[in-house]
């Protein structure tokens, strides 16, 4: 039977990182579409209680390898890992979230196994060995259908595509010992920036802020606060140097898909829209009534940012 085999990535503090859950749905997914058995593989100094967690979501094998050099997740350290798990059990399909580890990690793995790759996948067709995947193209004006013709493929998933891995009954963990290779890099800091608000990527609410606040993010920040919202930013307030670049949303920034976007002063360009159009409710707040941003905003207010923003936020208070 083919093996489809999930990376589930371990965070900093050595839990579960939620975008594995909605990498496991997807390799669900293709599992079924592809007729194959649905593995997963947790890397770490020691792998043992992710891999006792992820068993329980529908995954008939957790390969759990544990070793010194896989404690802080090198891309140079995790992909022959898993590049050699993936021929020892002869997986067909090896794939993970388009998280910065997964991009990072899964190129690599692909090299390893002279594997095609396909990054940000969104969905998947066909059936048995014909299964193609669906990818965004041109900032996602465009959804290509991709057939890989090797006999291994790799692939990352867009995470804001599928829903996350329910519980569904324990498959079984095998722990494994990876050996470990020269690497090239080492670690030497992990600077994590902390932030009182919620992850970006994974918030229910961000509240976004474009060139029109001409870098006063105050009015967003005090919104994004009363909504219990991460804060987003356009492109364009990055590069001015506004915002830190790990705020931007958009084609070569973040994706999100939040419950509620706001985006404030923001025109709505195509590569910003690739970042955030599968958002569910989409309020969009800006002076130009031509702004293309109305054209995907479920509620459009044509008004100033920074008189409407102010009010809205009084609104919300008083109707808590
Ligand atoms: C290869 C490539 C990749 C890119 N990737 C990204 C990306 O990942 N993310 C991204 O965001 N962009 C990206 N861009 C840039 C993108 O094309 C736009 O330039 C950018 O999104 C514009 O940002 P903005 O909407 O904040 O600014 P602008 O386009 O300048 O829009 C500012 C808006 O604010 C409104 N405004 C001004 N003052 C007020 C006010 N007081 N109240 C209310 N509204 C006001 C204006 O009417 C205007 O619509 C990319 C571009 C390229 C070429």
């Amino acid at each position: 039977m083919p093996i489809v085999l999930i990376v589930a990535e371990t965070q900093p503090d050595g839990g579960l990182r939620k975008a594995s859950l909605n990498a496991l749905t997807a390799g669900a997914q293709l599992a079924k579409a592809a007729g194959a058995e649905l593995h997963a593989v947790v890397l770490a100094k020691d792998a043992g209680a992710v891999a006792a967690q992820v068993k329980d979501y529908g995954v008939k094998v957790v390969h759990a390898g544990s070793a010194a050099h896989l404690e802080h997740g090198l891309a140079e350290a995790l992909a022959p890992a898993i590049a050699d798990l993936a021929a020892s059990i002869k997986a067909d399909w090896v794939g993970a979230a388009a998280t910065a580890q997964g991009r990072d990690t899964l190129p690599r793995v692909a090299a390893r196994l002279n594997a095609a790759m396909a990054t940000d996948v969104t969905g998947f067709t066909g059936s048995g060995a014909d299964v193609a995947v669906m990818r965004p193209m041109w900032a996602g004006a465009v959804i290509a259908e991709v057939k890989l013709h090797t006999p291994v493929k790799v692939f990352t998933v867009r995470t804001t595509e599928f829903p996350a891995a329910e519980k569904s009954g324990g498959g079984e963990v095998k722990a494994f010992a990876p050996a470990a290779p020269k690497l090239p890099t080492k670690h030497v800091e992990f600077k994590e920036v902390k932030s009182a608000r919620p992850n970006l990527t994974e918030a229910k609410v961000v509240v976004s802020g474009g060139r029109g606040t001409k870098g006063d993010f105050k009015e967003i920040e005090a919104l994004a606060d009363e909504l219990n919202a991460a804060v987003g930013a356009s492109r364009a307030v990055c590069d001015a140097g506004w915002q830190p670049n790990d705020l931007q949303v958009g084609q070569t920034g973040k994706v999100v898909a939040p419950q509620l976007y706001v985006a404030a002063g923001i025109s709505g360009a195509i590569q910003h829209l690739a970042g955030m159009k599968g958002s569910k409710t989409i309020v969009a707040i800006n002076k130009d009534p031509e702004a293309p941003i109305f054209q995907v905003a479920d509620y459009g207010l044509v008004a100033d940012l920074f008189k409407a923003l102010p009010e809205l936020r009084t609104a919300i208070k008083a109707a808590k």
